[in-house]
């Protein structure tokens, strides 16, 4: 061994440094001359830097491709008819976009939407089960109401239309509901594909799944299928359901579907306000989950110019829900481009399992009727890769929140009493 490979290099803690060297002239003089060098902060030793920094990599690949992969989408009239199929759905979604623009007041809308949704709800019940019952109710609703969005102003409608389709037990008489609510009116000169046509679509094809034999789905509390037909006046025929249908007054937690792009996945970016059950349950039953705190936190502090149907269930129906969006390729919202070739069955497919599930826990389950003081408190909720939700309750996130400062303070503390001959020392 030589004298250069007597030194002795020792791990201290956070780096290593020269602890003992060698005897001899040349070894000094090397120390001598590295002694002169300006000293370089390194912490870790560089295998370990790179290590750290492939694994970065590794994970954001995995990361983005969980992120763009959608689930098979089920497409064959054959296999499990309790099934929510994308091909019938995106069959939907087709003959709504193909009446062209639906803005509020044009025929579209008002007459030749309102016959085809009440056909294709015909055509559904005609083939249920005889189990359950499903009900249509045509409202057409005029009304006023102040509005905090975008500034301040006053909403007077007249005469905008609901289609409302109610699923129950057959032989039941459901005091409490879940409401499922999408729109089926456009923005002017957009066909409105992804807002909001493809969640009416999902929802046919939900009542159709839940409505089929040979097993249909049979809960205590009803479904009530929402299909508004003035949304993009600002909110106007989600204020007439909520503070007129005769319906209303059932409703105990809402779902809304929304759309501010096209594609992708729906995210979940509103909950509550409080029932944190609501949260908890999206986390257990979903299948893709994808869900942000922070874009709920986003949303609800005014930064984005944008509003939906679930401020009016909040807001004038005193009702908690689930707000979900489809939100990539956002330069198509509200314009021409909206089409139903930017969808893709995969999106459709995913949406519609993540919402049915949701509809099926909601409708068994026993907090519909009393929530308890579950109706209480705020969660901080998101999703792992889509793979899992993790919820938790605020008050665990403020001690963690309060942890991660105290150990920055603390961190940032030691790191300003350590000398610079320190830093040196700690110097690979
Ligand atoms: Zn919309």
């Amino acid at each position: 061994m030589s004298a250069r490979q007597r030194a002795v290099l020792t791990n201290a803690g956070s780096g290593r440094r020269v602890q003992k060297t060698s005897d001899d002239s040349q070894n000094k003089s090397s120390v001598a001359r590295s002694s002169t060098r300006a000293p370089t902060p390194s912490i870790l030793p560089n295998h370990l830097v790179i290590l750290f920094l492939v694994s970065l990599a590794a994970l954001a690949g995995l990361a983005l491709r969980l992120h763009w992969s959608l689930p098979q989408p089920i497409q064959t009239a054959d296999g499990n008819p309790n099934a929510f199929n994308s091909r019938d759905a995106r069959r939907h979604l087709e003959d709504i976009v193909g009446l062209g623009t639906r803005h509020v007041g044009s025929e579209a809308n008002e007459v030749h939407a309102v016959a085809l949704l009440r056909k294709k709800v015909e055509e559904i019940r005609r083939l249920a089960s005889r189990q359950v019952e499903i009900e249509l109710s045509v409202q057409q609703v005029s009304g006023s109401f102040g509005l905090d969005f975008p500034d301040s102003m006053t909403q007077l409608y007249r005469n905008v239309t609901n289609v409302a389709v109610r699923f129950s037990k057959r032989g039941s008489s459901p005091r409490h509901a879940v409401l499922v609510n999408a729109h089926y009116d456009s923005a002017v000169g957009s066909p409105a594909a992804s807002d909001d046509a493809v969640s009416c679509g999902t929802m046919l094809e939900i009542l159709r799944a839940l409505a089929s034999d040979p097993q249909p789905f049979l809960a205590d509390h009803s479904i009530v299928f929402l299909f508004n037909g003035a949304e993009e006046t600002v909110l106007q025929a989600s204020h007439g359901f909520i503070t007129q249908h005769p319906w209303a007054n059932e409703v105990r937690v809402f779902l809304n579907l929304e759309a501010a792009g096209a594609g992708g996945k729906e995210i979940v970016f509103q909950t509550g306000p409080g029932h944190p059950w609501l949260a908890r349950m999206y986390a257990s039953v979903v299948p893709h989950p994808f869900a942000s705190v922070i874009a709920q936190e986003v949303f609800q502090s005014g930064a984005i110019p944008s509003d939906t149907d679930f401020r009016i269930f909040r807001d004038f129906g005193g009702v908690p829900g689930i707000d979900m969006a489809y939100f990539v390729n956002g330069y198509v919202y509200h314009t021409a481009y909206d089409t139903a070739d930017r969808i893709p069955d995969g999106s459709i497919q995913r949406a519609g399992e993540n919402v049915m599930s949701m509809v099926k826990a909601l409708a068994l389950s026993p907090l519909l009727e009393d929530p308890g003081a579950d109706r209480h408190g705020k969660v901080v909720f998101f999703d792992v890769f889509g793979l899992f939700s993790v919820v938790y309750p605020e008050r665990l996130a403020v001690i963690f929140n309060s942890l991660v400062l105290v150990g920055c303070a603390v961190s940032l503390c030691s790191g300003i009493s350590l000398k610079p001959q320190q830093l040196g020392k700690i110097a690979v």
